[in-house]
């Protein structure tokens, strides 16, 4: 049986800090992103909120669209 090889130096573990949306660990293996001054993220949580305030903002788009043309009908 052929032995496995180990990446002993690129499997370091480092804690990089908490994810600001979901509390948890971040680890330097995880995808994740930094914020100017400071704080980190999951890739994934922050996607999580940008889809969440795209959603927000369309439906306020949305809702001022509505009410120019019901202004417009008057
Ligand atoms: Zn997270």
């Amino acid at each position: 049986m052929a032995k496995k090889k180990l990446w002993k130096k690129q499997n370091r573990v480092v804690s990089v800090g908490f994810c600001r949306y979901c509390q948890n660990e971040l680890i330097n293996t995880d995808s994740f992103v930094s914020f100017y001054p400071s704080g980190h993220a999951h890739y994934l949580c922050m996607q999580k909120d940008d889809d969440l305030k795209q959603q927000v903002l369309q439906s306020v788009e949305h809702q001022l669209h509505q009410e120019k043309e019901n202004y417009a009908k008057r």
